[in-house]
C-alpha cells in the first residue's frame, strides 16, 4: 500500500513554514490503518519486544493497536502531571523552551525489552526523551518505530543508539 497517499499534508500548520503531516486521513481509512499497523508489526516483531510504549497523544493511536496485535502490554508516556501514580520525568528541549515527559516508575520490569512507537520522527527530541525515561526506569529499549520520518531533520542522528524503523519518509 502507498501509505504516503493516505497522509494529508497541511501547509503552514501550526505556524507559517511548517508542512504538517496529518495522519487523521490515514486513521479514518480502515484498510490503511490496519495495513499500517500490520507493517509496523512486521518491522518490530524481530526486535522481540516484551512491551510497547507510546508517547501521548498520537503515539497512542499506533502503539496501542500494535501492542494488541502482538499480544503485548502497552505503557503510556505522558506530559507532566497527567499520570496518577509515582512517576519518573525527563525534560527535553523544544524549538522554543522545554517540555517534560513522564512514565510511571513501576511501568516496566528491570531489563524488560520495550519498543517505542510514535506517529512521526522529526528532530528526535520526543523519542530521545522517551528512551531516556525508559532507561531510567530500567527498561532495555530494543527499538523505535514510526509511521512517518522527516529525514531532512536528521532525528535518527539523535537516536543512533537504537534500531529505528519508519514506514513513510519525507525528504
Ligand atoms: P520531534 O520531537 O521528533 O521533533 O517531533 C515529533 C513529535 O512531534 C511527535 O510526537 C509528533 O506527534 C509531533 N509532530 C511534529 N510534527 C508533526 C507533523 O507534521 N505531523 C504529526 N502528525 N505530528 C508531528
Amino acid at each position: 500500500m502507498d501509505f504516503a497517499r493516505e497522509i494529508r499534508v497541511i501547509e503552514d500548520f501550526p505556524k507559517a513554514g511548517v508542512s504538517f503531516k496529518d495522519i487523521t486521513t490515514l486513521l479514518k481509512n480502515g484498510r490503511a490503518y490496519h495495513a499500517a499497523v500490520e507493517a509496523l508489526v512486521q518491522a518490530i516483531a524481530p526486535w522481540r519486544p516484551e512491551l510497547i510504549v507510546g508517547p501521548e497523544a498520537r503515539g497512542f493511536l499506533l502503539a496501542a493497536p500494535l501492542a494488541y496485535a502482538l499480544g503485548l502490554g502497552f505503557v503510556p508516556v505522558r506530559k507532566a502531571g497527567k499520570l496518577p501514580a509515582a512517576t519518573v520525568a525527563q525534560t527535553y528541549a523544544l524549538e522554543y523552551g522545554f517540555d517534560t515527559l513522564e512514565v510511571h516508575a513501576d511501568a516496566v520490569r528491570q531489563g524488560q525489552r520495550v519498543v517505542v512507537v510514535d506517529d512521526l520522527l522529526a528532530t528526535g527530541g520526543t523519542m530521545w526523551a522517551t528512551a531516556n525515561l525508559l532507561r531510567k526506569v530500567g527498561a532495555e529499549v530494543a527499538g523505535m518505530g514510526f509511521l512517518i520520518e522527516l529525514t531532512f531533520l536528521k532525528g535518527r542522528d539523535k537516536l543512533s543508539d537504537y534500531p529505528v524503523f519508519s514506514l513513510v519518509q519525507y525528504d
